[in-house]
């Protein structure tokens, strides 16, 4: 295809919105690459052994319109049923102020993780809202800022206690009462580790003399309120560390986790204004107590000091990571749950302790009324005098009756077996439904005249009565009314840069456009208020909308099958590994256990790695940044009869399209190895290659990366898995358990609430429009590194000198020369108006540009001009013009208080420092803090809302 043949913007085609630069742009940008056409460029660039050159089995593209009304057509044959499941997923009332403000707006959904905390105030602000909230009604020390969901946030509890314990048992024991698809989580992530989960009914049957940890859900599955005091007790006495699984609204009324003595307390908080959305996605919490901050695994956000002593928030303790510590990071999370978090946060600003109390009450009294109702049906018994919000009623043979008789009613229950249903009340249940459900029970057993709810109180046990105060803070106090609300929210968006500001050219993470068409059907009440376990005649729809989206994904990378189970990228990785280990034990090679990965490769794959069960053996990189083939030769002879997989990121994370990963894959199968390719470059092959076809045998892709699905502020993400027909069976199951397969998150079809995105970016773009922006992608990276190799040396490059979809540029001989570091450059990009690009990924001291095709030429030119301009400082404080430690540079983001300041001692003036060459006076973005130190955070940690005293100056 010839930019000739590309449509011109008649507002037909949506490519033409999703890809920023049109025809004419375009071939100016070709004309500085050097080449005729994008076909040209990409020949040239991509390795003859990988490109595939049939055309992508994908419906043609579609307009919004039409996209509009597919998705709406998919939504109606979804049934939003009244949801008394419960199991973990509630009825909730999203504020509506929060799903406006928050859910739908770019401001918040379409910004990146707050690496550069400068940037990211607002979002830090709320995720430290978030952390608070969760410590306090935990009554826990310490929170972090998010996890995937509740089972992963309870298998990361497990490998804490692991961790951080004495014990020298490997014996997990879980209480029978807990979660169902939790068990299935921790059986999973238990099993490679070697560590073995005992289920027992500890209501019944005492825990073993030896274990490591203590798995309690409260209150537990089947409702039940117990008090488990004297188990957390017996645990401790025999050194075991002991979870808490909490529900944070039961939390108001009950005594927290952290009273009863819990070392860690885990849950999700989706009944918090997130709706369910067929099970995702959801922010999961995970607390801890004071001792055990250091060991805690996912993102912490704390509050630190800026350049001018004032507090600034940053995440904390980073060294705990993947991205740093690689193999012994304490988890292999990176992508979590931040816009879900933030939503959660707000709901508990919104409320406030005295709404959120009053909606915890009138839940438990609404199970109350149910209770004493269903008391007067005959035949009916209540199984648990105590409970909070779910009542479970035991009618002997009858169950299946009555789940079946409140479902022709409108209304779900829990089938929980022959002779019981469970009944679960939320913040949504009305008076009317419970007489729904009492109807439907009535029916059941030939009652005539339903039995009336009455309104007793609830029937939360005395002696567990919450004494202790919770959200004191100030900010769950203040913004309560919506115009507060709406201000706060603003308050905090106003402070962040997002992709609603300008280009965002992190690389790897490819911050593409999230089309506000691809958005809008995720708060739709048929996708955002299904519960994971409705019966499937409710979710025709969806279970369409799934199938077709893994369809088109295995047709684009040539994989056979794809499950979008995983909730992120590292979830995919880790569901991919352990098909991986499990093809090979099937194969009676269970003992492959030697993981290969390159020393450039991302954190997550070592961490992930290691979560399988395997040891990570580094293959190092030659001097062109590729792996290097002799020795990974070595590697392989070394462990050839213990070799389990290699993981390679293709393009590599070097930004290089490498010519030798043929060869690669072949060597390793050679071995009796699996090739694991990293898939969250695909933005760079897009319709080009397809991993299935190169040699590959497993792949994740990130939705949240090439496929639209917005970053978040650091999640939610998809990271399907794929893999060739022979890892099939082991591809992630039902977490019901039904099917013996892995459960790789809590839900079915893990964050399936957010699949709409990716399948409307499938349908608006087709098979040209995928191949185009791919080829756009490459073009668009080619044009930044032939601007800015004059200035900056661009690391790696391969066929001709190409790169692939992203470029590094590298800063060492200048940083060397004039002490100018990256960090200078990365935060001088602040004033400029720009969010940094990837700083020391993959190689410390460069930055790695990652421009999309979504940006048109004007902003690829802004970017390219303030690179030059800041290179031309970098010559003034390596001439002396500038000294060393005094310079825009180093002095770099400038605040608007600094550069009003009644005082400036500096050797640049103030418009130098605030209003660089190429700002527009009038859409100025301003940092509010300065630059931060995170070492300071780190030495005193304080990871919960500093009293509003501290932002006095
Ligand atoms: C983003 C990324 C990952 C991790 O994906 P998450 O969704 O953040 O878990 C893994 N590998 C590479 C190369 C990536 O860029």
């Amino acid at each position: 295809m010839t930019t000739a043949q590309y449509p011109t913007r008649d507002g037909g085609a949506f490519a033409d919105r999703h890809v920023g630069p049109d025809a004419d742009a375009e071939r100016r940008m070709l004309e500085t690459v050097g080449y005729s056409s994008v076909d040209d460029l990409m020949d040239a660039a991509i390795p003859e052994v990988i490109r595939w050159t049939g055309n992508l089995d994908l419906p043609p593209a579609a307009t919004e319109e039409e996209v509009i009304a597919e998705l709406r057509a998919l939504a109606d044959r979804n049934t939003v049923a009244v949801s008394m499941i419960g199991l973990g997923y509630s009825g909730t009332h999203t504020p509506a102020v929060i799903r406006r403000n928050v859910l739908e707006n770019p401001a918040w959904y379409t910004a990146y993780t707050p690496y550069q905390p400068e940037i990211s105030q607002g979002r830090l602000e709320a995720l430290l809202n978030f952390q608070t909230m969760v410590t306090d009604l935990t009554g826990l020390a310490t929170a972090n800022a998010s996890m995937l969901d509740e089972g992963t946030a309870a298998a990361e509890a497990m490998t804490l206690a692991r961790r951080a314990g004495k014990s020298k048992s490997n014996v997990y024991v879980v209480d029978a009462d807990t979660l169902p698809q939790t068990l299935a989580v921790l059986a999973t992530r238990a099993e490679p580790l070697g560590i073995e989960v005992r289920v027992l009914d500890l209501a019944t049957e005492p825990p073993p003399d030896d274990y490591f940890g203590l798995h309690l859900q409260y209150p537990g599955a089947s409702g039940a309120v117990v008090d488990h005091t004297p188990l957390v007790d017996a645990a401790h006495a025999a050194g075991a560390l002991v979870t808490v699984a909490a529900d944070l609204l039961a939390l108001t009324l009950l005594r927290p986790p952290g009273e009863i003595g819990a070392d860690i307390a885990a849950g999700t908080t989706q009944r918090f204004g997130v709706p369910m959305g067929f099970g995702g996605p959801h922010a999961g919490y995970l607390a801890v107590r004071a001792g055990l901050e250091r060991m805690l695994p996912g993102r912490l956000v704390g509050v630190s000091r800026d350049a001018a002593g004032d507090p600034a928030y940053r995440l904390a303790l980073q060294t705990r990571e993947q991205h740093i510590r690689r193999e012994k990071a304490t988890s292999n999370i990176c992508t979590a749950q931040v816009l879900l978090a933030v939503m959660a946060s707000m709901y508990a600003v919104y409320h406030g302790p005295v709404g959120l109390r009053a909606i915890a009450e009138r839940t438990a009294r609404r199970a109350a009324a149910l209770a004493a109702g269903l008391r007067t049906v005959d035949g009916v018994e209540i199984v648990h005098e105590a409970f909070f919000d779910t009542v479970l009623a035991r009618f002997p043979g009858r169950a299946a009756e009555v789940v079946t008789e409140a479902r022709r009613r409108g209304v779900n229950l829990r089938l929980v077996d022959a002779d019981q249903v469970g009944i679960a009340c939320d913040e949504t249940t009305t008076e009317a439904h419970l007489a729904t459900v009492l109807d439907a029970f009535g029916a059941v057993a030939g009652q005539t005249g339903s039995p009336a709810p009455t309104d007793p109180p609830s029937a939360l046990p005395a002696g567990l009565a919450r004494t202790s105060d919770y959200l004191t803070h100030p900010v769950f106090r203040s913004h309560h009314s919506e115009t507060a609300m709406l201000r706060y929210l603003r308050r905090l968006a106003d402070l962040d840069y997002a992709l609603d500001r300008g280009m965002i050219p992190l690389g790897s993470c490819t911050m593409k456009l999230n089309a506000t068409t691809e958005m809008e059907p995720v708060s739709w009440p048929e996708f955002a208020n299904v519960h994971p376990f409705a019966p499937d005649e409710q979710t025709a729809g969806y279970r369409d909308l799934v199938g077709s989206l893994e369809g088109w994904l295995a047709e684009v990378t040539g994989y056979d099958a794809v499950s979008v189970q995983p909730n992120a990228g590292s979830q995919g990785e880790l569901a991919g590994l352990l098909a991986i280990r499990a093809y090979h034990r099937d194969r009676g090679e269970g003992h492959r256990d030697v993981c290969l990965i390159p020393s450039s490769a991302h954190g997550t794959n070592a961490a992930s790695a290691v979560m399988a069960g395997m040891r990570v053996v580094v293959v190092g990189c030659d001097p062109d940044g590729d792996v290097d083939l002799a020795d990974l030769d070595r590697k392989i002879e070394a462990h050839r009869d213990t070799l389990a997989a290699i993981m390679v990121t293709y393009p590599s994370t070097h930004g290089v399209y490498e010519g030798g990963i043929a060869a690669l894959c072949a060597k390793v199968h050679d071995a009796g190895g699996q090739v694991y390719v990293d898939g969250a470059n695909l933005n760079a092959l897009l319709g080009y290659a397809k991993p299935g076809r190169f040699g590959a045998d497993v792949s994740h892709l990130n939705l949240h990366k090439t496929f639209c699905i917005p970053h978040g502020g650091g999640g939610p993400g998809v990271g399907p898995v794929a893999v060739r027909a022979h890892l099939a069976p082991y591809l992630p199951g039902d977490p019901s358990g039904a099917d013996g397969r892995p459960a790789i998150s809590a839900a079915r079809y893990g964050s399936a609430g957010i699949l709409p995105i990716p399948w409307a970016y499938l349908r608006l773009m087709g098979p040209d429009g995928l191949r185009r922006a791919t080829g756009v992608a490459v073009l668009a990276a080619n044009y930044v590194a032939a601007r800015l190799r004059g200035h900056f040396p661009v690391l790696y490059a391969g066929n001709k000198g190409l790169v692939a979809h992203e470029c590094i540029l590298d800063l060492r001989p200048l940083t060397k020369a004039t002490g100018v570091s990256v960090d200078d450059v990365a935060k001088r990009l602040v004033d400029y108006g720009f969010h940094a690009p990837t700083m020391s990924f993959p190689v410390a001291g460069t930055l790695m540009v990652e421009p999309t095709e979504s940006e048109d030429l004007t902003e690829l030119d802004r970017f390219c001009d303030a690179m030059i301009a800041i290179r031309a400082e970098i010559d003034k404080v390596g001439s002396g013009e500038w000294p060393k430690g005094d310079n825009p540079l180093a002095n770099a983001p400038h605040t608007a208080a600094m550069v009003t300041g009644d005082e400036w001692s500096h050797p640049y003036p103030r418009s130098v420092a605030g209003y660089p060459t190429g700002v527009d006076r009038r859409a100025k973005y301003w940092p509010p803090v300065r630059r931060i130190d995170g070492a300071y955070g780190d030495r005193n940690l304080v990871c919960a809302c500093p009293p509003p005293e501290a932002f006095e100056n």
